[in-house]
């Protein structure tokens, strides 16, 4: 682990400053990502700006529906009334994501910030194209069974790891950003992630020194009726294999809105509008959640070792789709 210097910044103006402007500076809240990847020297930064007392917090129903500011921690989330009650997907993927000792420190802006598990990323003896771009992508001919199926290039096939970015996508979340001039912008969460292209380097839309504010999810039936299915190798906390996040609105049989997104699949969050389009209006049956299925993987590219989560993912939203119409 590199030296580093430490800011604990008292203003949104001053941390999104020093880290705009600072050579290699990166902001800290929960830290238990990044100092991970500082320790295996995968992240190497000159400071670190502490943004912990900036006054990013708050879980509240508003106009726009439910508003979580970034800095509030995971537990504290996945434990709220309001978000148990009316986000229930949010909550439950929250809850499975990691250990009670990890959720107490995390935060909500950096858990959408979490890096890939790719083992050849996190170490630094094997080449990698997100870590140092132009050197190679070991994974794409190697040990690729946790890796993308959907949405990878020729440069990177890692998955996305977090589970809350995709329950919180499937449910139209938009994020709230904001610069160091001050200004804010607001981009919904589903293009927040980018793909890795030729760029895999670049994982998100945030430009130098911007900060995520808080995070907004609309109030609906789909979200009321929502759930976050993990399938992964233990049942203690693991990264997900296979993941869904379907929301449904069904009346008297028909679906009248449904939302899908998957985690463990895809080299970001994965809504997969194909499902979305076969369920909305259709009748809430087997036959149709696996038409659903089957229509969210078709364009899917799996790898020598992958080729299992195809149908695994096909039959987790159909789990998931059959559990929540039983609610319904
Ligand atoms: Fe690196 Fe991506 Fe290849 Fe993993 S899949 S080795 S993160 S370039």
């Amino acid at each position: 682990m590199n030296n580093f210097t430490y800011l604990q910044a008292t203003q949104a103006k001053e941390a999104t400053a020093a880290v705009r402007d600072g050579q290699g500076a990166a902001f800290i809240a929960g830290g238990t990502t990044l100092i991970d990847l500082m320790k295996l020297n995968v992240e190497t930064h000159s400071q670190l700006v502490d943004i912990n007392t900036l006054a990013f917090k708050g879980i509240e129903q508003t106009a726009d529906g439910l508003r979580i500011g970034a800095l509030e921690r995971m537990s504290d989330v996945g434990e709220n009334a309001l978000v148990l009650e009316q986000y229930p997907a949010v909550s439950q993927a929250l809850l499975l994501a990691a250990s009670p000792q990890l959720r107490n420190m995390a935060s909500i802006g950096g858990n959408l910030m979490q890096r890939t598990r790719c083992g050849y990323f996190r170490d630094t003896a094997f080449p990698c194209n997100k870590r140092q771009p132009g050197s190679g992508c070991p994974a794409l001919d190697g040990e690729n069974r946790g890796h993308a199926i959907l949405g990878g290039s020729q440069a990177c096939i890692a998955t996305y790891p977090g589970d809350l970015a995709v329950a919180l996508v499937a449910l139209d979340a938009v994020v709230l950003l904001e610069n160091a001039k001050g200004k804010q912008r607001r981009v919904p969460l589903v293009d927040f992630h980018l793909l890795p292209s030729t760029t895999p380097q670049r994982e998100t839309v945030l430009e130098p020194g911007e900060l995520i504010v808080a995070v907004t999810v609309p109030a609906a039936a789909h979200a009321r009726k929502s759930t976050y299915l993990k399938v992964r190798d233990r049942a203690s906390y693991a990264y997900a294999l296979v993941s869904a996040a379907v929301g449904l609105d069904v009346q008297a049989g028909q679906i009248r809105s449904a939302r899908v997104a998957f985690g463990g699949v895809g080299t970001k969050p994965w809504r997969s509008t194909a499902a979305e389009k076969l369920l909305m209006g259709a009748p809430a049956t087997e036959a149709t959640f696996r038409t659903a299925a089957a229509a969210a993987m078709r364009e899917a590219q799996p790898r020598e070792h992958n080729r299992f989560k195809v149908e695994l993912a096909q039959n987790t939203l159909v789990r998931a789709l059959t559990d929540v119409a039983a609610k319904a």
